[in-house]
């Protein structure tokens, strides 16, 4: 796990830093078309994987981006399941943003073959690429807070009062929370695959609940599910009391491009800005859109909540975990290796809700019909 210092700068004759190649997979997802787009403003000549470069769905948000800003975009086709297809969009690339991996946090029905395997078998590929490529200098993995814990009530088991960076999710498994324990092997599989070379050197950022807006409208991701539901009623009876370290997408953004760009940076990153319990976005959402959204109205005690999660489709054992547990982190690190400093958990949650009502993903109650 040992950072070495390479800079992904190249200088030209005039010592004006020029940016490599670099590379992002999965490019089209919610968090790294953000990545993309920050690497485009700066310049670089980015080389974006996506699963179907022809879909225009997928990729039209992405073309558009490289159509006005200074960058350059050329779209690759990978898979995380194929071997050896990451290997020619990443020729003459100095910087790998692995990013691409499978998000699907309920209604799982084959943990390995959904999530547990694409992560895993998707960061070998990925990393194995990199080790076949000689101009590659450093790879920025999104990894997650669930890499670092599995249910909230684990902080209970820690000596620390909040999570850092020394943590690692011990509790997650293929049935229970399969999702996080995809993470928690695909980062610690990175961290082995990169200590046995020495030319690339491996930084990990670790995202909490990413919140903020989407540059893609076609786009649902879990967290952007998440808001919709808050807000079309169908948690109108209630939310339990369950805390998230949320982040705003585009300080995850930044995170990814200082973590390929700042020399010295090493080492696992906590991306979070605040934690906050549901009741209290549920809170914030009605303070600024006011009452007539079916926000959830009451906050489920532990012991309700596990009566009824089972009606939901969420196991019991899940809310007897998480629910009612307080969460805390510590982004020390990330504001100190990183320079970071993020947005207040507020706008994130008051920007995301705008865009889903401006792109017509939650229904104003009263328009429309
Ligand atoms: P997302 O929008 O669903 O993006 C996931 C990306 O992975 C998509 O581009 C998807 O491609 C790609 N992918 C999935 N399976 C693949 C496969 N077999 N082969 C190639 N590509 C595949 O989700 P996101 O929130 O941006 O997540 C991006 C990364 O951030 C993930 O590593 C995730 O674990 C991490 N993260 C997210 C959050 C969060 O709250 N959103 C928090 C912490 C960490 P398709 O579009 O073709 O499916």
């Amino acid at each position: 796990m040992m950072a070495k210092m390479h800079s992904p700068l190249r200088r030209q004759q005039s010592g004006e830093p020029i940016p490599d190649p670099a590379l992002v997979t999965g490019a089209n997802g919610y968090v790294a078309s953000w990545v993309v787009r920050r690497l485009l403003e700066r310049g670089f000549d980015v080389r974006a994987t996506v699963r179907d470069p022809a879909d225009p769905r997928k990729t039209e948000h992405l073309l558009a981006m490289a159509g006005e800003l200074p960058g350059t975009l050329s779209l690759f086709r990978a898979d995380l399941m194929e071997r050896g297809g990451f290997d020619r969009a990443m020729a003459g690339c100095a910087l790998v943003f692995h990013s691409a991996s499978p998000v699907v946090v309920r209604g799982v029905e084959d943990p390995v073959r959904q999530l547990i395997e694409p992560a895993t078998r998707g960061t070998r590929h990925v990393l194995e690429a990199a080790n076949r490529t000689p101009s590659v200098r450093r790879v920025v993995l999104t990894s997650s807070v669930s890499a670092i814990y599995g249910d909230t009530r684990d902080l209970g088991r820690i000596e620390a009062d909040r999570f850092d960076e020394s943590h690692w999710n011990e509790t997650s498994s293929e049935r229970h929370l399969p999702y996080s324990y995809a993470k928690t092997e695909a980062e610690r599989l990175a961290w082995r695959i990169a200590g046995k070379q020495d030319r690339w050197d491996l930084v990990v950022v670790n995202p909490g609940l990413v919140l903020g807006p989407s540059l893609d409208p076609h786009s649902s991701p879990e967290s952007v599910q998440l808001m919709r539901e808050l807000g079309n009623g169908s948690l109108r009876l209630g939310v339990a009391h369950v805390e998230f370290g949320i982040v705003d997408v585009r300080d995850v953004a930044e995170g990814h491009l200082r973590a390929g760009l700042i020399p010295e940076a090493s080492g696992r990153h906590i991306l979070v800005s605040e934690t906050m319990g549901l009741p209290e976005v549920v809170q914030i959402l009605r303070s600024h859109f006011g009452s007539r959204f079916p926000f959830p109205r009451f906050t489920a005690p532990r012991v309700v909540a596990a009566l009824f999660s089972p009606l939901l489709g969420v196991p019991r054992k899940l809310v007897w975990r998480n629910a009612g547990h307080p969460l805390r982190f510590d982004n020390a690190y990330a504001k100190s290796d990183l320079g970071m400093s993020f947005r207040p958990a507020e706008e994130s949650i008051v920007d995301h809700f705008r865009q889903l009502l401006d792109d017509g993903l939650v229904e104003e109650p009263g328009r429309g019909r």
